[in-house]
């Protein structure tokens, strides 16, 4: 038998509620969160889990359901995360800064008909639009002064009253406090780790049209199990883990989130990136585990403010979503003695599939070994039936307990992604060196990389076809000093019509959100088509590569 056959001969899968229980059990009086210097213990979170459970058990939420959770990194999210699992429904999650479109369009397919979000502006107008557009038909809505402890509450009351959305008081708003205005009680769901989807999450996978991944029970709990065999020398019961990336994405659910609460660590929330917030939260919280994307960790090392603060409290890092740049994990490793490994993985794993391994030396530039219970294939690009010779660059397939169902209502997609339904096509390639190592040389799938998020090309390419003057556009990814990548769009006007740059990312505006922005729009008389008359992208990106080559 194989390592990896072996070591999911052994897994249990369980319902992810009862690791949480566990963490009850094991580390109730432990710190669980840390928002902006307001700590809950995991007692105290358990008791909010429970109260939400039975607020959602009341409202008709049953087993089955589908609810969206639209929250940046907040306790609200881990409390509704929970207990949404534990009366059996599913979570899905939802990415804050997205426009109501997007929002509109991931809750339909979803088919979800209640959104838990915050009460700020920024966040609530998005969804309430969704609402009155009749996309869902209630919101829970989750006070941000309550997160904030008693200086900072009042402050934020006082000074903040801009920033909170005017919620009407009817029975499409759902406060938390009426939510959670019970003893607790409630009727936990009977699961069966290997059917019920505990979360769908929404990916662009390899053919770039968001669909959303069925991940089981068992699919995440094998993968926090997977992380907490790769964590070695995480102690439990006395980790603190930065989460900074935001939850609703797959990396940080399974890395800051999940993992946390398997080893008892408390989780460190911060609710978005912001240099001096996150150095002076290293300097209080003195956190030991970090999981980030590469943008971050470069963002660190360049920042003047860095040297002014002692970082050397964090023991282990792990960067994924995107390459991780030699220089950029040396100087990390040099500025705080924390060890910072690669790893690698997608939506549809749940997501880590391979990592470098955190007691021994990884390679530099690799994604590392494959994760405990997982195996690699490399497939034929031109016959994806056909593995390719050990040591050749080919399509990576993994087959591991964390590979996803399926693609929620996408039996075609699903077919074409899992093949026998257990061997996941990733759209990466890459090959395996002697020692089993795994290097990834590009990516079939067309996704642009921006600061560790998925964005994709033809949501952009949809909403600049939005524009009057606009006859056709072409959105490829180019390499960006600061994000990684960052979108460029090649416009064809129509006929007889004009607009220019600025005119277009303000129509942009309304449509895409920040972080889907092009960089750039250039305008083009022609753009380039296949035989059959599709529109190309293949020339662009080698026309973008050249001129890079030049300059
Ligand atoms: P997502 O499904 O949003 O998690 O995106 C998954 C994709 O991110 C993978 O298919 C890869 O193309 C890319 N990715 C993840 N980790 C890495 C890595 N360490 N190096 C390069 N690309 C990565």
């Amino acid at each position: 038998m194989s390592n990896a056959a072996e070591w999911v001969a052994n897994f249990t899968p369980r319902p992810l509620g009862e690791y949480f229980d566990d963490a009850l059990r094991l580390y109730g009086d432990k710190p669980a969160t840390d928002f902006m210097g307001k700590g809950l213990t995991y007692r105290q979170l358990g008791h909010e889990v429970d109260k939400a459970a039975a607020g959602l058990q009341r409202m008709g939420m049953k087993k089955g359901d589908k609810i969206g959770i639209c929250l940046p990194n907040t306790p609200y999210y881990t409390i509704f995360y929970y207990a949404i699992l534990k009366i059996g429904a599913t979570v899905v999650n939802f990415n804050p800064l997205y426009v109501e479109r997007e929002i509109a369009f991931q809750a339909r397919d979803a088919g979800i008909d209640t959104m838990i979000t915050l009460d700020l502006k920024v966040v609530y107008n998005t969804v309430e639009d969704v609402r009155k557009e009749g996309a869902i038909s209630r919101i829970i809505v989750c006070p941000m002064a309550d997160l904030l402890p008693q200086p900072k509450k009042l402050l934020f009351s006082l000074f903040k009253k801009s920033d909170r959305a005017d919620i009407p008081k009817d029975d499409a708003h759902i406060f938390y406090k009426s939510l959670t205005a019970n003893d607790g009680k409630f009727t936990p769901a009977t699961i069966d780790p290997k059917e019920d989807i505990a979360i769908l999450q929404y990916t662009g996978g390899t053919t770039g049209v968001p669909k959303g991944a069925m991940l089981t029970h068992s699919n995440l709990s094998a993968n926090m199990e997977q992380m907490k065999c790769h964590f070695v020398g995480a102690r439990p019961g006395e980790e603190s883990s930065l989460c900074v990336i935001p939850f609703f994405h797959v990396f940080a659910m399974t890395v800051s989130q999940n993992l946390s609460v398997l080893i008892g660590a408390e989780m460190v929330m911060m609710p978005r990136f912001e240099m001096k917030m996150l150095l002076d939260t290293i300097k209080r919280k003195k956190p030991t585990l970090f999981a980030g994307v590469p943008t971050i960790y470069t963002a660190i090392n360049n920042s003047e403010l860095t040297p002014k603060y002692d970082l050397s409290s964090i023991r282990i890092c792990m960067s994924g979503g995107a390459p991780l740049p030699v220089e950029v994990k040396q100087k990390f490793e040099s500025l705080t003695g924390c060890v910072l490994v690669e790893g690698y993985g997608l939506t549809e794993s749940s997501p880590v599939a391979c990592g470098n391994p955190i007691d021994r030396p990884g390679k530099a530039g690799s994604i590392g070994i494959p994760v405990s219970g997982t195996e690699v294939l490399f497939r034929s690009l031109d016959d994806p039936k056909q593995d390719v010779p050990k040591g050749e660059r080919g399509e990576l397939c993994l087959i591991g307990p964390q590979i996803m169902k399926g693609y929620w209502n996408r039996p075609e997609e699903t077919e074409k992604t899992l093949e026998d339904g257990c061997i996941l096509h990733t759209g990466d390639v890459g090959y395996e060196d002697d020692d089993g190592f795994v290097f990834l040389v590009d990516r079939i799938k067309d996704l642009i990389l921006c600061s560790g998020y998925n964005v994709y090309p033809r949501v952009i390419e949809e909403a600049l076809y939005l524009h009057p003057a606009v006859a056709e556009v072409i959105v490829i990814a180019i390499p960006d000093d600061y994000r990684g990548q960052a979108p460029k769009a090649f416009v064809k006007l129509k006929e007889d019509q004009n607009a220019t740059e600025e005119e277009l990312k303000t129509f942009l505006k309304d449509h895409i959100s920040k972080i889907e922005m092009p960089a750039m729009i250039e305008f083009r008389d022609e753009l380039p088509k296949t035989l059959v008359g599709k529109l190309s992208k293949k020339e662009l990106v080698e026309e973008e590569a050249q001129k890079r080559a030049m300059a």
